[in-house]
């Protein structure tokens, strides 16, 4: 090895689902949305005006933070955004995890934690979840250097209640806790979201914030808002935590939102009703697919996400993710100890889960 590799920072990257280029794909790989985004984001996004490219962005992407924080009921100086909530989250590691104390977190969960504790050398330890795939919140009443966890939880789509989150909380007032909502929209009940009944889900952290200065909560424009491609994401929590975000994100990139990104976010947001069409949908079709996937012999912690984490008894998971990718059917795999027996399907459109459920019934032995 020449000299000078010893003075790279050396980390073993995360590995995104694939994005493959093949015709007629039956896509359930990377938790996308299956519905396109409101017809006003595209709409918003014809009318760009291509000389106003000549400009940078406004650093404060103003517009954007406005519409998130009417949408989640707060002031503009709680609201931070970012490319995805990926970049969110990695500000939020570089911002809020520097004690040099072990940060906490799920053994099974989101896998870029641990890439991103990695990358900038903050030490942590994985905690176990139990048998039933849930936090043990007594594991995070030790001496730590912050907490950060999925609700629901990936892979899994198991949702920890808010009397759960705040019992954390009130064992963790000296660091910053962190949640991570990107399915949290779709933890609702779906004549509910239909309804809009809820502005802010009944089971978000968002409900928590005025009482924990100490709480962040993450969510994406990715999942519910069908705006992967745009790549959006916002963090909102105390005016200290967001002040301190802008703080590491003006040290770093100060146009970290693209105009197209800024006027995509706004229309997304403005449409609620689309939102909410789409996101009951999602809701009705899981818990239809819940239904079939257990009559056909499939187990799975009950999901509250756009997702279900399934597992067969009569054949290995890695064995059925072969045979549904021939069938042009494409699942996630994880092959990592506990959970190596375990598919993730995302949820897709009614036809697309139809054919799914079509090939289990019929051309795979599950007896
Ligand atoms: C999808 C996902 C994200 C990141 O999504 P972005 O597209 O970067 O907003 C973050 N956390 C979890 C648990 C996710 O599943």
């Amino acid at each position: 090895m020449p000299k000078w590799e010893n003075n790279v920072r050396k980390v073993v990257p995360y590995t995104p689902g694939e994005q493959p280029k093949i015709k007629n794909l039956i896509k359930l790989n990377t938790n996308e949305n299956p519905y396109p985004p409101s017809p006003g984001v595209l709409a918003a996004l014809r009318s760009l005006d291509a000389d106003g490219l000549r400009r940078y962005p406004d650093p404060a992407a103003s517009d954007l933070i406005n519409a998130i924080a009417s949408h989640c009921g707060v002031s503009c100086d709680r609201v931070f955004a970012g490319v995805g909530s990926d970049d969110v989250l990695a500000m939020s590691f570089l911002t809020f995890f520097a004690s040099g104390r072990e940060i906490l977190f799920p053994d099974i969960t989101y896998s870029f934690y641990d890439v991103w504790a990695d990358l900038f050398r903050i030490p942590y330890e994985a905690q176990k979840l139990d048998g039933n795939f849930e936090i043990v919140n007594r594991d995070y009443y030790k001496e730590n250097g912050g907490i950060i966890f999925p609700n629901p939880n990936a892979p899994t789509g198991v949702l920890k209640s808010l009397d759960s989150i705040r019992d954390l909380l009130e064992h963790n007032r000296d660091v910053v806790v962190i949640v991570d909502e990107a399915y949290i929209d779709f933890a609702q009940d779906a004549e509910e979201v239909e309804k809009g009944k809820h502005q802010v889900p009944p089971s978000s952290a968002l409900n928590l914030i005025d009482e924990y200065e100490n709480l962040l909560v993450v969510q994406t424009c990715s999942k519910s808002r069908s705006l992967a491609g745009m790549r959006i994401g916002y963090a909102v929590g105390s005016k200290k935590l967001i002040a301190y975000l802008n703080d590491a994100k003006y040290s770093f990139n100060s146009y970290t939102m693209n105009q197209a990104a800024i006027a995509a976010g706004c229309a997304a947001f403005e449409d609620e009703g689309w939102f909410r069409q789409c996101t009951s949908k999602i809701i009705r079709t899981r818990e239809r697919v819940k239904k079939e996937l257990s009559g056909l012999g499939f187990h799975f912690p009950d999901s509250s996400a756009n997702f279900l984490f399934i597992t067969h008894p009569s054949i290995p998971a890695r064995e059925l993710f072969a045979r549904l990718r021939q069938e042009k059917i494409l699942v996630r795999y994880f092959d990592r100890p506990r959970i190596d027996n375990y598919l993730r399907v995302t949820i897709g459109t009614d036809e697309e889960m139809d054919t799914m459920l079509t090939f289990l019934r019929e051309g795979v032995d599950l007896t």
